[in-house]
Protein backbone atom coordinates (compact mmCIF):
# COMPACT_ATOMS: atom_id res chain seq x y z
CA UNK A 1 0.00 0.00 0.00
CA UNK A 2 1.28 3.46 -0.66
CA UNK A 3 0.57 6.11 1.09
CA UNK A 4 2.50 8.72 -0.18
CA UNK A 5 3.77 10.29 3.29
CA UNK A 6 7.81 10.29 3.73
CA UNK A 7 8.87 6.84 5.71
CA UNK A 8 11.40 7.44 8.47
CA UNK A 9 14.69 5.29 8.48
CA UNK A 10 13.21 3.59 11.51
CA UNK A 11 9.89 2.86 9.98
CA UNK A 12 11.39 1.20 6.99
CA UNK A 13 13.36 -0.97 9.17
CA UNK A 14 10.35 -1.71 11.53
CA UNK A 15 7.75 -3.00 8.59
CA UNK A 16 11.10 -4.85 7.12
CA UNK A 17 11.51 -6.94 10.53
CA UNK A 18 8.35 -7.43 10.58
CA UNK A 19 8.03 -8.50 6.50
CA UNK A 20 10.79 -10.96 6.95
CA UNK A 21 8.98 -12.41 10.32
CA UNK A 22 6.27 -13.89 8.00
CA UNK A 23 6.52 -16.70 7.19
CA UNK A 24 8.31 -17.73 3.91
CA UNK A 25 7.83 -20.74 1.92
CA UNK A 26 9.78 -22.77 -0.69
CA UNK A 27 7.72 -22.84 -3.83
CA UNK A 28 9.32 -24.64 -6.07
CA UNK A 29 12.86 -24.83 -8.32
CA UNK A 30 12.52 -24.27 -11.72
CA UNK A 31 15.45 -25.90 -14.46
CA UNK A 32 13.71 -25.12 -17.68
CA UNK A 33 11.64 -21.80 -18.62
CA UNK A 34 8.75 -23.51 -18.70
CA UNK A 35 8.44 -24.71 -14.85
CA UNK A 36 8.52 -21.12 -13.35
CA UNK A 37 5.65 -20.35 -12.18
CA UNK A 38 3.24 -17.97 -13.03
CA UNK A 39 2.59 -15.34 -10.05
CA UNK A 40 1.29 -11.80 -9.53
CA UNK A 41 3.49 -10.94 -6.54
CA UNK A 42 6.06 -8.62 -6.37
CA UNK A 43 9.66 -9.72 -7.15
CA UNK A 44 13.06 -9.65 -6.18
CA UNK A 45 15.64 -12.04 -7.91
CA UNK A 46 19.38 -12.40 -6.01
CA UNK A 47 22.19 -13.10 -8.72
CA UNK A 48 25.82 -13.53 -7.80
CA UNK A 49 28.89 -15.63 -8.70
CA UNK A 50 28.62 -19.39 -7.23
CA UNK A 51 30.01 -18.80 -3.25
CA UNK A 52 29.37 -15.21 -3.26
CA UNK A 53 27.42 -15.92 0.27
CA UNK A 54 24.31 -15.87 -1.80
CA UNK A 55 22.41 -19.11 -0.06
CA UNK A 56 24.26 -17.86 3.52
CA UNK A 57 22.07 -14.19 2.47
CA UNK A 58 19.09 -15.24 1.63
CA UNK A 59 18.99 -17.43 5.14
CA UNK A 60 20.02 -14.20 7.31
CA UNK A 61 17.43 -12.28 5.67
CA UNK A 62 14.44 -14.67 6.44
CA UNK A 63 15.92 -16.11 10.08
CA UNK A 64 15.93 -19.18 8.83
CA UNK A 65 18.83 -21.79 8.66
CA UNK A 66 17.59 -24.01 6.08
CA UNK A 67 15.39 -22.29 3.49
CA UNK A 68 17.95 -21.53 0.88
CA UNK A 69 20.72 -24.58 0.74
CA UNK A 70 24.18 -23.45 1.45
CA UNK A 71 26.28 -25.29 -1.03
CA UNK A 72 29.49 -26.25 -0.45
CA UNK A 73 29.73 -27.84 -4.12
CA UNK A 74 30.30 -24.38 -6.31
CA UNK A 75 28.35 -24.52 -9.31
CA UNK A 76 25.75 -27.04 -8.70
CA UNK A 77 22.53 -25.73 -8.17
CA UNK A 78 21.38 -24.65 -11.29
CA UNK A 79 17.55 -23.95 -10.85
CA UNK A 80 15.77 -20.94 -10.08
CA UNK A 81 14.67 -21.27 -6.69
CA UNK A 82 10.96 -19.77 -5.68
CA UNK A 83 10.29 -18.63 -2.33
CA UNK A 84 7.04 -16.84 -0.97
CA UNK A 85 7.21 -14.28 1.73
CA UNK A 86 3.76 -14.03 3.36
CA UNK A 87 1.95 -14.22 0.19
CA UNK A 88 3.64 -10.24 -0.30
CA UNK A 89 6.85 -10.91 -2.00
CA UNK A 90 8.21 -13.56 -4.45
CA UNK A 91 12.23 -14.06 -3.75
CA UNK A 92 13.91 -16.10 -6.48
CA UNK A 93 17.20 -17.58 -5.53
CA UNK A 94 19.14 -17.34 -9.16
CA UNK A 95 21.48 -19.84 -9.90
CA UNK A 96 25.34 -18.74 -9.33
CA UNK A 97 26.94 -17.61 -12.10
CA UNK A 98 31.59 -17.64 -13.27
CA UNK A 99 32.30 -21.05 -11.23
CA UNK A 100 35.83 -21.71 -12.68
CA UNK A 101 34.95 -25.06 -14.36
CA UNK A 102 31.43 -24.52 -15.54
CA UNK A 103 31.88 -25.13 -19.42
CA UNK A 104 31.12 -22.49 -22.02
CA UNK A 105 28.20 -24.56 -22.73
CA UNK A 106 27.05 -23.97 -18.99
CA UNK A 107 27.76 -20.61 -18.90
CA UNK A 108 26.04 -20.27 -22.15
CA UNK A 109 22.99 -21.99 -20.51
CA UNK A 110 22.65 -19.91 -17.63
CA UNK A 111 22.76 -16.69 -19.43
CA UNK A 112 19.60 -17.90 -21.52
CA UNK A 113 17.77 -18.99 -18.92
CA UNK A 114 18.68 -15.91 -17.03
CA UNK A 115 17.98 -13.81 -19.54
CA UNK A 116 14.43 -15.27 -20.57
CA UNK A 117 13.71 -15.19 -16.94
CA UNK A 118 14.37 -11.38 -16.91
CA UNK A 119 12.57 -11.01 -20.42
CA UNK A 120 9.49 -12.60 -19.21
CA UNK A 121 9.08 -11.24 -15.44
CA UNK A 122 6.70 -8.14 -15.54
CA UNK A 123 6.42 -8.67 -11.96
CA UNK A 124 10.12 -8.20 -11.40
CA UNK A 125 11.00 -5.11 -9.45
CA UNK A 126 14.76 -5.79 -8.91
CA UNK A 127 17.57 -7.57 -8.99
CA UNK A 128 19.78 -8.03 -5.75
CA UNK A 129 23.57 -8.86 -7.34
CA UNK A 130 25.73 -9.83 -4.64
CA UNK A 131 29.07 -9.32 -4.97
CA UNK A 132 32.10 -10.75 -2.56
CA UNK A 133 33.97 -7.62 -0.79
CA UNK A 134 37.07 -9.48 -0.85
CA UNK A 135 36.92 -9.90 -4.39
CA UNK A 136 35.02 -6.18 -5.68
CA UNK A 137 33.50 -6.83 -9.42
CA UNK A 138 35.34 -9.29 -11.36
CA UNK A 139 34.96 -9.73 -15.14
CA UNK A 140 31.84 -11.84 -14.86
CA UNK A 141 30.13 -9.33 -12.66
CA UNK A 142 30.94 -6.35 -14.64
CA UNK A 143 29.47 -8.58 -17.81
CA UNK A 144 26.04 -9.74 -15.84
CA UNK A 145 25.40 -5.66 -15.35
CA UNK A 146 25.79 -4.99 -18.75
CA UNK A 147 23.24 -7.51 -19.75
CA UNK A 148 21.06 -6.67 -16.66
CA UNK A 149 21.07 -2.73 -18.55
CA UNK A 150 20.55 -4.08 -21.87
CA UNK A 151 17.55 -5.72 -20.85
CA UNK A 152 16.58 -3.17 -18.15
CA UNK A 153 16.18 -4.47 -15.21
CA UNK A 154 16.85 -2.60 -12.17
CA UNK A 155 19.73 -4.07 -9.90
CA UNK A 156 20.90 -3.24 -6.64
CA UNK A 157 24.17 -4.13 -5.65
CA UNK A 158 24.91 -5.86 -2.30
CA UNK A 159 28.25 -6.55 -0.69
CA UNK A 160 29.12 -9.85 1.30
CA UNK A 161 30.93 -11.09 4.27
CA UNK A 162 31.77 -8.05 5.06
CA UNK A 163 33.05 -9.24 8.27
CA UNK A 164 36.42 -10.44 6.26
CA UNK A 165 37.59 -6.90 6.17
CA UNK A 166 38.89 -3.94 8.00
CA UNK A 167 36.61 -1.31 8.19
CA UNK A 168 39.17 0.63 5.92
CA UNK A 169 39.17 -1.82 3.27
CA UNK A 170 35.67 -2.13 3.23
CA UNK A 171 35.48 1.19 2.54
CA UNK A 172 38.16 1.21 -0.22
CA UNK A 173 36.31 -1.73 -1.72
CA UNK A 174 33.24 -0.05 -1.50
CA UNK A 175 34.44 3.42 -3.19
CA UNK A 176 35.29 1.52 -6.41
CA UNK A 177 32.36 -0.91 -6.75
CA UNK A 178 30.17 2.54 -6.53
CA UNK A 179 32.34 4.42 -9.16
CA UNK A 180 32.11 0.93 -11.18
CA UNK A 181 28.33 0.77 -10.59
CA UNK A 182 27.39 4.86 -11.77
CA UNK A 183 29.02 3.83 -15.51
CA UNK A 184 25.80 1.64 -15.61
CA UNK A 185 22.58 2.64 -16.37
CA UNK A 186 20.27 0.37 -15.02
CA UNK A 187 22.11 0.22 -11.30
CA UNK A 188 20.12 1.52 -8.03
CA UNK A 189 22.83 3.92 -6.47
CA UNK A 190 22.72 2.70 -2.95
CA UNK A 191 25.28 0.19 -2.12
CA UNK A 192 24.47 -2.11 0.91
CA UNK A 193 27.13 -3.77 3.07
CA UNK A 194 26.39 -6.99 4.49
CA UNK A 195 27.81 -9.74 6.94
CA UNK A 196 25.36 -13.13 6.68
CA UNK A 197 27.64 -14.57 10.13
CA UNK A 198 27.26 -11.00 12.14
CA UNK A 199 23.99 -9.53 10.70
CA UNK A 200 25.54 -6.30 9.48
CA UNK A 201 23.05 -4.61 6.71
CA UNK A 202 20.65 -7.00 7.37
CA UNK A 203 17.49 -4.80 8.69
CA UNK A 204 18.85 -2.16 5.80
CA UNK A 205 18.41 -4.92 2.77
CA UNK A 206 15.11 -5.97 4.88
CA UNK A 207 13.76 -2.15 4.60
CA UNK A 208 14.47 -1.86 1.17
CA UNK A 209 13.12 -5.58 0.03
CA UNK A 210 9.74 -4.59 1.80
CA UNK A 211 9.84 -0.82 0.37
CA UNK A 212 9.28 -3.04 -3.05
CA UNK A 213 6.72 -5.15 -1.87
CA UNK A 214 4.46 -2.55 -1.53
CA UNK A 215 5.09 0.43 -4.45
P1 LIG B 1 26.36 -19.39 -2.51
O1 LIG B 1 27.07 -20.44 -3.32
O2 LIG B 1 26.46 -18.05 -3.14
O3 LIG B 1 24.96 -19.76 -2.12
O4 LIG B 1 27.22 -19.21 -1.16
P2 LIG B 1 27.00 -19.84 0.29
O5 LIG B 1 25.94 -19.12 1.04
O6 LIG B 1 26.87 -21.32 0.13
O7 LIG B 1 28.38 -19.42 0.99
C1 LIG B 1 29.63 -19.77 0.43
C2 LIG B 1 30.67 -19.82 1.56
O8 LIG B 1 30.86 -18.52 2.11
C3 LIG B 1 30.24 -20.73 2.71
O9 LIG B 1 31.40 -21.38 3.19
C4 LIG B 1 29.70 -19.75 3.74
O10 LIG B 1 29.84 -20.22 5.06
C5 LIG B 1 30.58 -18.52 3.51
N1 LIG B 1 29.86 -17.27 3.85
C6 LIG B 1 28.66 -16.89 3.38
N2 LIG B 1 28.30 -15.69 3.89
C7 LIG B 1 29.30 -15.30 4.72
C8 LIG B 1 29.52 -14.15 5.55
O11 LIG B 1 28.71 -13.21 5.66
N3 LIG B 1 30.70 -14.09 6.25
C9 LIG B 1 31.62 -15.09 6.17
N4 LIG B 1 32.74 -14.94 6.88
N5 LIG B 1 31.45 -16.19 5.41
C10 LIG B 1 30.30 -16.32 4.69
Amino acid sequence: MRTGAPVSPEEAAEKGRLLFAKPCEFVLGAARLDQIPESRLPEVAFAGRSNVGKSSLVNALTGRKTLARVSNTPGRTREINFFRLDDTLMLTDLPGYGFARASKAQSEQWAGLIFEYLRGRPTLRRVILLIDSRRGLLKNDVEVMTLLDRAAVSYQLVLTKTDKLKPNELAAIAARVDAESRTHGAAHPHIIATSAVEGAGIPELRAELAALADT
